[in-house]
């Protein structure tokens, strides 16, 4: 607990949550709730909701969720403490010094994008240096300017083991920062060198212009090529795009999602200042939350080998249904003696000039187009065989699509491609839509009948091991949310009595907030993202106060009950069948 529940109260009465959300997130009132698009994933409904009453947010398609500071730490992407800063700041209150015990972890992120920002500034020197000779002549090779180089911050490690930790350790960093922040690695002997050596490197900035690591490129023929900084404490490569930084501020209407850092390179020095890179990963839904905030149109333009296909139907899959317009940039093969030579953004911009990569630009088509030639091309369109298979193959590509005029128009330009009438295509669509409908309505049904199922979080990586004691554990945290007077002034339960880790400690921990009208708020520090959506998940299914004591009596007698059956062991089969059948009338009527 790093600021004081007094403090904590008192900034989250002056913070309503509809107030903050509503600066990011248009909501309409629904229901009692409120709803808007979730800022938290791609979507065109909205299933993202604000419950004033309870001071919560949830969104019932990526199940994320919590209070109002939970919120700014996620969509502001900062740490629990700057998130309460933030929200001091715009409720205009004065954050206690003396408040803030346990800054141990935030003084750490700090020292380390220090060391990361100290390191970047020393590469650069390095690079302007008799050292730097070779990566110099590289970038002299790769056509890169001196002025593009000095802004997108490159540098140059030596071709030396242990320079950088000579350097950083006597400016006063210790090894365990440099490992911390993923710039030395410890070899055999519990000795430590340098893990980047003789090459061109690339700062990452995040979006706010702080270093939060590298990737690095060779300057010869030795291996890896490429070498990225590995997860670091400042470094998620997952909510990390190279170059947006300066493509956030770009005037152009877009944002281009190229493959490797140095596509970014050329392609801004080319004028595309719009360019960005994923670092070593398919496109992430964190990225491209960030996107989001910067545009609403996307240009993918990977390597046209078969890796870069692969990963244009990915992102395409990923950004199916979001709000982002997607295009795809498809780099047309050279001809090199007679043979086509497959080439990416970099060699296409080196071999025909910034032009016409502007008119690729201009001309590149919709992800559909793009996924209907990929589908095209895995047929024989002159054989009937070939154009049966390929109809079947595209209805239901073309039936996912939501906007009816897009069916349409998709339809008829498919009809086309396979030679049958517009009629026949949009039949066909038509009735691939309705199977699609049927399978989802299955889909949610059996979830919904199925109790061991949909009792089970939706949170990744969290599982009730018991069901039954689960459901009770989480009435038991509702009612404590809701009233906590109902309960004595003991704990009910012990903690190891709860079958769920989790449970018990949120049980726990809401016990000691309590007394607070908003304990969410304090909790923000204590749990993960996915613990926090985890206890949202649960605070919004209903509870009623009107029979409270009862309820709660009916939660303590079953979890007890639960806890006995651990203990003695194995319990006599027709009690366990008779406690199944109570189990499926449901239980509590929730
Ligand atoms: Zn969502």
């Amino acid at each position: 607990m790093q600021f004081s529940q007094n403090f904590l109260d008192e900034l989250t009465a002056r913070c309503d949550i509809a107030d903050v959300v509503g600066s990011y997130v248009n909501l309409t009132p629904k229901g009692g709730n409120q709803f808007g698009l979730c800022p938290f994933h791609n979507e065109k409904t909205p299933s993202f909701s604000v419950n004033t009453g309870k001071q919560i947010y949830y969104c019932f398609g990526c199940h994320k969720g919590g209070g109002v500071i939970n919120f700014i730490m996620e969509v502001e992407n900062l740490s629990f403490p700057e998130a309460v800063e933030f929200l001091a700041k715009r409720a205009g209150m004065e954050v206690p010094q003396n408040d803030r015990r346990d800054e141990s972890a935030e003084r750490q992120r700090k020292r380390l994008l220090q060391l990361n920002r100290e390191a970047a500034r020393w590469y650069y020197e390095v690079l302007l240096s008799e050292e730097g000779k070779a990566v110099r002549d590289y970038l002299e090779k790769r056509r890169i300017s001196r002025k593009v180089a000095v802004n997108f911050g490159m540098g140059a490690a030596p071709n030396a083991w242990d320079r950088l930790l000579q350097e950083m350790t006597r400016r006063g960093y210790s090894k365990q920062e440099l490992l911390a922040a993923g710039l030395i690695v410890a070899n055999k002997n519990g000795g430590f060198y340098d893990k980047f050596r003789n090459r061109l490197m690339l700062p990452v900035l995040d979006h706010r212009g702080e270093v939060v690591g590298f990737g690095s490129r060779v300057i010869d023929n030795s291996e890896p090529k490429y070498m990225n900084t590995t997860e670091t404490p400042v470094y998620h490569k997952r909510q990390v795009l190279y170059g947006l930084h300066l493509a956030k501020k770009t005037k152009r209407p877009n944002i281009i999602l190229c493959e490797g850092n140095l596509d970014v390179v050329t392609l801004h020095q080319a004028g595309f200042d719009n360019a960005v890179a994923s670092m070593g990963t398919a496109l992430t839904v964190e990225q491209t939350r960030l996107l989001s905030r910067y545009t609403r149109e996307l240009v993918l333009c990977y390597d046209n080998d078969g890796a870069g296909q692969q990963a244009t139907e990915r992102a395409l899959q990923l950004l199916n249904n979001s709000e982002f317009t997607v295009k795809v940039l498809k780099l047309p093969n050279r001809m090199v003696d007679g043979q086509p030579k497959k080439q990416d953004a970099d060699d296409f911009i080196k071999n025909h000039g910034a032009a016409a990569f502007e008119n690729l630009l201009n001309g590149s088509g919709s992800g559909i187009e793009f996924r209907m030639a990929q589908i095209a091309g895995q047929f024989d369109l002159t054989d009937d065989r070939g154009k049966v298979e390929y109809t079947a193959a595209i209805t239901p590509v073309l039936a996912a699509l939501s906007g009816a005029v897009e069916r349409d128009v998709y339809a008829v330009r498919a009809a086309e491609a396979a030679g049958i009438s517009p009629e026949a295509m949009k039949a066909e669509v038509e009735r691939a839509r309705k199977k699609l409908g049927y399978q989802q309505k299955k889909q949610r049904e059996r979830r919904e009948l199925n109790p061991t199922l949909s009792v089970q979080p939706t949170q990744r990586g969290l599982r009730y091991s018991n069901p039954r004691s689960a459901m009770a554990e989480e009435g038991l945290i509702r009612l404590l949310h809701l009233d906590a007077t109902i309960f004595g002034d003991t704990p009910p339960l012990k903690q190891e009595e709860f079958s769920n880790e989790l449970l018990g400690r949120i049980f726990f921990l809401l016990w000691e907030y309590r007394s607070s009208p908003h304990p969410l708020n304090s909790l923000a520090g204590q749990l993960s993202g996915d613990e926090m959506s985890h206890l949202t998940a649960i605070l919004q299914k209903p509870e009623s106060t009107a029979n409270a004591q009862k309820a709660m009596a009916d939660y303590i007698a079953t979890i007890k009950h639960e806890v006995e059956k651990r203990t003695v062991g194995e319990v006599d089969p027709l009690v366990q069948a008779m406690e199944r059948n109570k189990a499926k009338k449901g239980y509590g009527g929730k």
